[in-house]
């Protein structure tokens, strides 16, 4: 079992009252909650804060990604084609173009899609994303991502 699948079996996902994601705590700890009432339970391993708490904003994440993280984000596997080997970093819209180093502009995609695609926009390569490229909201998102966990993926905006 990897860690993240333990994380995910002993650990409780607490939601906003919002129904986002604002932190991963233990049992013992959400049971405190319910038992005050500060939270109520969504599934199993899920609960949801009775009241909204605005989340302070050095915990959102930073307006340029790491090549790290968007690895992380993207699964390590090319986001066109779902392989898992020779990856790189393509841009998107390509900069070229106008294209950013933002979150909604970088991929992975192994090195035959980044030759496929080239210097070309989207459309005119021939290549289709898996999904759209999405700035996480906070670290949590991407944490989340990582897990096997269907109960919290559905509430991570980057599934
Ligand atoms: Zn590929």
């Amino acid at each position: 079992m990897t860690n993240l699948e333990l994380l995910a079996r002993e650990q409780i996902l607490v939601l906003n009252a919002s129904y986002e994601p604002i932190n991963i705590t233990s049992w013992k700890r959400a049971f405190v909650l319910l038992l005050k009432e500060k939270a109520q339970v969504v599934s199993e391993k899920v609960i949801r804060l009775v009241n909204f708490i605005k989340i302070p904003f050095n915990k959102m994440m930073r307006a340029k990604p790491s090549r790290n993280s968007i690895y992380t984000r993207d699964s390590h596997k090319c986001q066109y084609c779902g392989a898992t080997r020779r990856l790189t970093i393509d841009h998107v819209i390509p900069k070229s173009k106008g294209g950013t180093d933002d979150w909604d502009n970088l991929v992975v995609a192994c090195s035959s899609c980044n030759v496929k695609k080239g210097d070309k926009m989207l459309e005119q390569s021939g290549l289709k994303l898996s999904r759209r490229p999405a700035r996480p909201r906070t670290h949590l998102d991407l944490t989340i991502s990582q897990t096997n966990c269907e109960e919290w993926k559905e509430y991570c905006y980057l599934v």
